[in-house]
């Protein structure tokens, strides 16, 4: 049990590292699904100079791409659009940080506890 109790960050310091993030997370805006990403594309016509050498290809174009029912949903933006989903994307992102940062203190309460097993 000694190298359990090493351990201990202590419930208070834990208590409020936990009030901070449940803070923030309130004053997060709505969360986004999905990520942005730039790509250059190919077209079908073999003429067109995309398929030179070398060849030039197309784009970037901004693609918003997310899962939905465990497929990828893909929509092209323009960058007013991009601009504006951008925020939202990245509240996502900061989301995720924080309910894993969440998860973490969580764990580590029970690592904490003499009564639950060592996770
Ligand atoms: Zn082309």
């Amino acid at each position: 049990m000694t190298s359990r109790t090493t351990r201990r960050v202590g419930s208070a310091a834990l208590e409020r590292r936990r009030a901070k993030i449940n803070a923030e997370i309130a004053a997060l805006g709505l969360p986004l699904p999905g990520s942005l990403v730039e790509r250059l594309t190919r077209c079908g016509n073999t003429g067109c100079h995309c398929h030179g050498d070398p060849p030039q290809l197309h784009g970037p174009y901004l693609i918003w791409t997310r899962k939905v029912d465990n497929k990828t949903v893909t929509r092209t933006l323009d960058t007013t659009q991009a601009d504006a989903l951008r925020p939202l994307m990245e509240n996502s992102r900061r989301l995720r940080e924080l309910t894993t940062e969440l998860a973490t203190l969580a764990l580590q309460q029970v690592r904490d506890d003499p009564t639950q097993p060592d996770p």
